[in-house]
Order: C-alpha cells, then sequence, then structure tokens
C-alpha cells in the first residue's frame, strides 16, 4: 500500500517548502519534488499544510479507573483528530500508574486498540501521595518516558531531593506539576483583581514559584534533569530563564489557555476556566508568549484533562480543575497567535513537534526519509468550529465551546494509518 501526498507545504527541517511525500505501509520512503509512482493512492494537498505528527508530552487518558471521563480509545482518537500522533499519559489514573503491571495495561491498550502511540509517563511517588519514591526502576525497564507525580506536588524537599537522585540514576525526567498547598490553599482562580471582585479565594503566583525556587535548586545539586509543566507566571517564566543559563538541565512547557485567556477569562464564572495553575494576569500570559518566542519556554503541552459535564456544571467552588484540548489545540493557536502574527507558524509547529521530543529525549518527529510516517495535513483556510456534539472526547469541558476558529487539520496518519479524516468539504 503506497500514499502520495501532493504538492503539500511541508514542514521540512524548521521551514516549509512545497513538496511530495511518499509513504509506503509505515514508513515515509521519499520526500521530493514531483515523485512519479503509478500505483499510489494519491493525497492532492495542494494549498494545505503538511506538518509531522504531533507529540503531546501532558495528557490525562483517565484510563484505567476514570473511562466515565475518558479512555485510551476516544482519548487516542481525539488527539488524532487534533493532529496528534503520539501523546504522554500521565500516571493520575485510579489506580495511580506507579507500577510496572499498570505501565503495561496502558501500553497494551494503547497498542491494541490506539489511535495514536501513547508513551506512558510513571508516578514519581507511591499512589501520588508525596510519602515515598514509586518503583521507578521497574517502570523504567517497562519503556515508561519519564516520572511525574502531576496534579499533586511532592511537598517535602527532603523527599523531592531523593526522588531526583533516584530519578537521575535512572535517567528518568522529572515532570514537575509546581503547587505549594499552603499557598495555594482553597484558592479557586488565580489571586488577584478577578478573585478579588467575585468573591473567589485565589491562588497566588507564589505557589507555583516557590517550588520551582526549590526545585532548581535541587537539581541543580543532583544533576537530575527536570521538565516543569504548565508554566503560567511571568516570574517562573524568568527563573526558568535565569536556570537556563546557568546551564541547568531543565525544560518547561505552557498551555495553550495559558497563552490565550487570562484571569478575566473567569468572570462568568465558567467552570471551564477553572484549572491549575489558574489563568493569570495579561502581564504572566504576555510573559508566556514572550518566553515561548525566545525559546525560554520549550514546547506545548495541551494538559487534557477531561471532566464530564455533571462534574464541571456545579458551583465554582466544587468544580473540578481541568479542561479538555486535544481537538482545540492547533485551531485555536493558529487562529489566535499565528494568524494575528504574534507567533511564527514554525515555532507553533517546533513547540507542538520537536521541542516536546527534545525535551523528554523522545524520537523527533520529522519528514524525513526512512521515518514512520507519522503526518498531520492541515488546511489553514478552513474553519474549525467546536461543538460539545461533535468533539469525539468523551467529556466536553472546552472553553472554546461554539466558537469558530481559522485551520483545520484534515488528516492525520500513524504509522501510516489514517487515523483522522475530516469530511470532505463539498463545493456545490
Ligand atoms: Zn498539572
Amino acid at each position: 500500500m503506497k500514499t502520495l501526498i501532493k504538492n503539500g507545504t511541508v514542514y521540512l527541517d524548521g521551514a516549509f517548502s512545497v513538496t511530495d511525500i511518499l509513504i509506503e505501509e509505515e514508513i515515509i520512503t521519499e520526500v521530493a519534488s514531483n515523485i512519479q509512482t503509478d500505483t499510489a493512492h494519491i493525497i492532492d494537498a495542494t494549498g494545505k499544510h503538511v506538518f509531522p505528527g504531533f507529540l503531546d508530552l501532558h495528557a490525562h487518558l483517565r484510563d484505567p479507573g476514570q473511562t466515565y471521563k475518558e479512555d485510551i480509545v476516544t482519548g487516542t482518537k481525539a488527539a488524532a483528530k487534533g493532529g496528534f500522533t503520539t501523546v504522554c499519559a500521565m500516571p493520575n489514573t485510579e489506580p495511580v500508574t506507579d507500577n510496572i503491571a499498570a505501565v503495561e495495561y496502558i501500553q497494551r491498550r494503547a497498542k491494541d486498540l490506539g489511535f495514536c502511540k501513547v508513551k506512558v509517563i510513571g508516578a514519581l511517588t507511591k499512589k501520588q501521595e508525596g510519602l515515598e519514591i514509586s518503583e521507578m526502576a521497574s517502570m523504567q525497564k517497562g519503556g515508561i518516558i519519564a516520572v511525574s507525580d502531576d496534579g499533586k506536588c511532592v511537598q517535602n524537599a527532603r523527599l523531592m531531593l531523593n526522588c531526583m537522585k533516584y530519578a537521575a540514576n535512572y535517567k528518568l525526567p522529572i515532570i514537575i506539576h509546581a503547587e505549594d498547598y499552603n499557598l495555594a490553599g482553597k484558592g479557586q482562580i488565580h489571586g488577584g483583581k478577578i478573585s478579588t471582585a467575585l468573591g473567589l479565594s485565589g491562588i497566588p503566583s507564589m505557589a507555583e514559584e516557590v517550588i520551582i525556587a526549590r526545585d532548581i535548586m535541587l537539581a541543580e545539586s543532583t544533576k537530575a534533569k527536570i521538565h516543569i509543566a504548565h508554566l503560567s507566571t511571568a516570574k517562573s517564566v524568568q527563573m526558568i530563564r535565569d536556570a537556563k543559563a546557568n546551564g541547568l538541565n531543565i525544560t518547561c512547557e505552557v498551555t495553550p489557555h495559558h497563552l490565550i485567556l487570562n484571569e478575566e477569562a473567569c468572570a462568568g464564572f465558567d467552570t471551564n476556566t477553572k484549572m491549575k495553575p489558574p489563568l493569570r494576569s495579561e502581564k504572566d500570559r504576555m510573559a508566556l508568549i514572550a518566553g515561548l518566542i525566545d525559546g525560554t519556554i520549550d514546547c506545548i503541552a495541551t494538559d487534557h484533562a477531561p471532566h464530564q459535564d455533571f462534574e464541571k456544571e456545579r458551583e465554582f467552588d466544587h468544580a473540578p480543575f481541568g479542561i479538555i484540548g486535544f481537538e482545540t489545540t492547533f485551531t485555536v493557536l493558529f487562529d489566535k497567535l499565528i494568524k494575528p502574527g504574534t507567533l511564527s507558524l514554525e515555532r507553533l509547529i517546533e513547540a507542538l513537534t520537536t521541542s516536546p521530543a527534545k525535551a523528554l529525549d523522545l524520537h523527533l518527529p520529522e519528514i524525513k526519509k526512512g521515518e514512520p510516517a507519522d503526518i498531520c495535513i492541515a488546511d489553514l483556510n478552513e474553519q474549525t468550529l467546536i461543538e460539545a456534539d461533535t468533539l469525539i472526547s468523551k467529556s466536553k469541558n472546552s472553553p472554546w465551546l461554539n466558537q469558530s476558529f481559522s485551520g483545520k487539520i484534515v488528516q492525520t496518519f500513524c504509522n501510516g494509518r489514517i487515523t483522522w479524516q475530516a469530511e470532505i468539504h463539498q463545493d456545490s
């Protein structure tokens, strides 16, 4: 089986050029202009953009244990619709992914039923309780790519120091959800003018920043590789900029929502604006964009966090934190940051492909001869309407519902197999 993608504007080595791509079975076998073959299925990509499949370092597939919110099938299918061909599954499942059997369960389900590749992140501490180091050694043998207590944060600095020594020994990066529980308290949104106006308790920026400062110090002494999840404040960006300048092995990510929304989005009490870390001030948002442009922030991750309507449609104080992101990330970022010229399309694609791969030392997603055929095709002239009915994800907790954005992922290939195909737009 051969597929020829013709005349697409293809992302190659960090820049775009018009070329053809030949796929045979699972592999890209040729990238050149004017490839001739009579036996291939031809996809005319004239006027469309062709990217390496996106790689998401931070997703919650909720499987096992909370499959009413999402499961490996719906999660990976939603990811494929968003152009992703690899997603990394966070371990805050039920039970927690803190042992080899749990790791193998996810790997097996993803391999048998998944619509994209799934890499497993193991828990940093047993049951993510922040009390004892997890079975990192056996999970590492089983193929985990990092460890994290995401959703939670190890509060005890001495334990974190030991976790880092241990993880460094097994060459496992640690992904850090930076949140000091005492400072965050029962905060619901960013501690600022909007929390005061709405009478909601606030999560101060410092709740994130003190943990990042602590973990930078611990990483300096242990030589552990740390990756800070979902950065949200200007000061966090500056601390990481300084740490990188000092040669620390540190990387970080930002979510689409922290790049596009600020605390004002919470003014309507929409629980789909409630997440951790919270949407911060406009000054913070601008610092995140600047950090992404100058490379301080390595990559973009969805933090896809499905919750059902019955969970989200409650009083703001009682609704869970988090929103979905697989199906909205590309189109929302394209519409809000690329179209206005704030960020280049090249940097966006890098932040969704090679940068996250480099951050966790994963195989680089590239369109190149001999590479797996992990590819997505986007039509930047088409619109994507985000509607609850058409979202593949089991959960619909998105702040973008009923809004339309420029840019649409029309087709995704994972290992040469079509994992997403938008309905063909017919001119009448
Ligand atoms: Zn988190």
